[in-house]
């Protein structure tokens, strides 16, 4: 019988790898701190209906994308696709309202789409998610944009490119979308059949279809930015100052339009120019219809999402610091099988002061031990019994080569 195998488009990350995702966690929440937001940490399935309502039914999240199955009480859940929805469900619920505005959260976790997975695209993958809650102002927009690049710059990342653009809102989108439809009429039978099924429902995501001839056809559609409404428009121009005077350089993009339906205003993404076609690290956005969307009052929202696997693909392919690799600072050596309970002892007694310390628990030979240390820690704590019988341990260095007799108290003040 074939051993059972990890689901497709999940992944295991190992000891080789996790202490990088300690160190890029401890960053965001780093910046999280500096920048005023408090981490929640919300379920990670949901009702179906939250998604539906608040992402949005014609989306390819809400289309293909979900893991939805029927729970034992019958009840439709969803293993959270998105973060956004689910903040906003929290605030509602828990009356954020109340609290100072806006409210600023973060999280990080595990967020699930069927996808075909490639490099960069996973079923199951986690985003670090911020939102800033209750608030209209255009320097929110700019804080989170902010926060990004603070956290990109903070991790070590260069070649990103900010894209922004404005998807408006329920005043002039109709408005704009009338215009694009009026603009593909006449080229309605060249799109690709997931453009046509979105001619109707959803034109505006015709303007960020991959395919050739749909990019071709939308090459001269109309803008969006010549059809915002007043509000709309100060808006964009207000963020625009903002960005400009902390001297952050953004693309405007008209086809920028994002996948999830719930965007208005403000709509933006950071693409690597070092991840290939998966290429963007993070996405985000305003969302003032989306508390209304799932039942609640008007919340005007702004925030982002970040794929962690893409930041820190690009943090390896640029050759980004993750800081230090845990080693294990000392290997306990028990040079004759009677020193072995003196041996353990010592190393609970150096990892009772945060020395890292190990011992061999496979009944390896001195030669073994030795072997084991040289290739794992800084050095070797060597016990036979005649240190035992003097009170003593001897001490090497094993990058240096060199050794001394030294008591445990000298051992721990030395390494500590
Ligand atoms: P894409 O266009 O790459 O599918 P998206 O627009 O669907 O991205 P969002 O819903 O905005 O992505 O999610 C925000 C971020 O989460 C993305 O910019 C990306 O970094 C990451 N992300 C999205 N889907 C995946 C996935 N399947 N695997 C890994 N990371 C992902
Ligand atoms: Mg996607």
């Amino acid at each position: 019988m074939e051993a059972v195998k990890a689901p497709r488009g999940t992944r295991d990350i190992l000891g080789d790898e996790s202490w990088k995702w300690a160190y890029v966690t401890q960053m965001c929440r780093n910046v999280a701190d500096d920048y005023g937001y408090r981490e929640v940490h919300l379920p990670i399935f949901e009702h179906t209906e939250l998604f539906c309502r608040g992402v949005g039914e014609t989306t390819d999240v809400v289309e293909k994308e979900m893991y939805t199955f029927t729970d034992k009480g019958g009840r439709s859940i969803t293993l959270r696709p998105e973060l956004t929805a689910s903040m906003v469900r929290s605030y509602l619920e828990n009356e954020m309202n109340k609290g100072t505005q806006p409210a600023k959260l973060w999280s990080i976790g595990p967020m699930f789409r069927y996808e075909r997975p490639q490099k960069g695209r996973y079923r199951q993958f986690v985003q670090l998610d911020i939102e800033a809650l209750g608030a209209q102002d255009a320097f929110v927009d700019l804080e989170v944009i902010d926060f990004s690049m603070e956290l990109y710059r903070r991790l070590g990342l260069s070649n990103l490119q900010v894209v922004l653009n404005s998807v408006g809102c329920p005043k002039c989108r109709p408005v704009y979308r009338k215009a694009l439809q009026e603009y593909l009429r006449p080229r309605f039978d060249e799109l690709c059949d997931s453009c046509k099924s979105r001619f109707d429902r959803n034109p505006l995501r015709i303007l960020d279809c991959k395919s050739p001839i749909c990019k071709e056809i939308t090459e001269g559609a109309p803008s969006v930015m010549d059809h915002l409404c007043d509000e709309c428009k100060e808006h964009f121009e207000q963020l625009q100052r903002g960005l400009d005077k902390i001297g952050a350089v953004v693309k405007h993009d008209k086809r920028l339009v994002r996948g999830l339906d719930y965007y208005t205003k403000t709509a933006y993404e950071i693409l690597s120019g070092d991840l290939g076609s998966q290429n963007a690290v993070c996405g985000g956005g305003r969302y003032d219809n989306l508390a209304e969307a799932i039942g609640g009052p008007h919340v005007p929202g702004v925030g982002f999402a970040s794929g962690i696997e893409r930041v820190i693909l690009t943090m390896e392919a640029q050759g980004c610091s993750f800081g230090r690799k845990p080693e294990n600072k000392v290997y306990v050596v028990a040079a004759e099988p009677d020193a072995r309970l003196d041996a353990m002892s010592l190393m609970r007694t150096l990892r009772m002061n945060r020395i890292s310390a190990d011992m061999d628990y496979m009944g390896r030979a001195m030669k073994g031990q030795m072997k084991t240390a040289g290739a794992s820690a800084e050095y070797a704590c060597i016990l036979g019994m005649s240190e035992v019988e003097r009170g003593v341990v001897t001490l090497k260095d094993l990058k240096e080569g060199v050794q001394e007799e030294l008591t445990v108290e000298q051992i721990v003040n030395k390494l500590k």
